[in-house]
């Protein structure tokens, strides 16, 4: 697969279960800065990166982040599942008020995979009804073509574990064609 060309700056939303590969993902291709994880918030404000109970003080402080990136004109990539609609959209918003393009990557890998990942991963393991509830939210989002709809600018999909190990990006400054 080539590259994923990415306009620079925008804001890249990963879209995936817990468990699919984003934050691999993401530590492979981007700057650790430009990377904001729903998971390092939750151990900012919370007890650890697993904590629940901070899940909203923890999307409100990536929220407030993204928006200061986005205002400086920074790539910024949100490492959250964002299998909700609510979720995209909120960040959708955030794009939209910088003027800044949005790119979705969307891991929608088989299933199997996604939960034996989930089981095997070091730290921490979300509970499997939990990635299957994921799984069904991907499914519903992909196979209706919502995040098109939503105005992304670009929606990448990404079906074959090893498209996914071969994956790079390629940014694009705003003035190339
Ligand atoms: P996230 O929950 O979507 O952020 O997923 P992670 O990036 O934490 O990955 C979940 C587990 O799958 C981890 O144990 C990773 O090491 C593993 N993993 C992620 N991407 C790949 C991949 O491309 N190939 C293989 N073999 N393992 C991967
Ligand atoms: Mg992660």
């Amino acid at each position: 697969m080539p590259a994923l060309a990415i306009p620079d700056p925008s804001l890249v939303v990963l879209v995936g279960p817990a468990g699919s590969g984003k934050s691999t993902f993401a530590a492979r291709c981007f700057e650790p800065d430009e990377v904001l994880a729903s998971d390092a918030m939750r151990a900012i404000v919370g007890r650890d990166e697993s904590d629940q109970a901070a899940t909203r003080s923890a999307f409100a402080l990536l929220h407030r982040q993204l928006a200061a990136r986005l205002r400086d004109r920074r790539l910024a990539v949100v490492d959250a599942t964002n299998v909700e609609a609510h979720a995209r959209r909120a960040l959708l918003q955030r794009a939209r008020a910088a003027g800044m393009p949005a790119v979705a990557i969307v891991l929608d890998l088989p299933p199997d995979l996604v939960l034996r990942r989930n089981e095997a991963r070091a730290g921490r393991v979300v509970n499997a009804a939990v990635v299957r509830h994921h799984l069904a939210r991907l499914r519903t989002a992909v196979d209706h073509g919502l995040l098109e709809r939503e105005g992304f600018n670009v929606v990448y999909r990404i079906r074959a574990p090893a498209e996914l190990e071969a994956l790079t990006v390629e940014r694009r400054s705003p003035s190339a064609p």
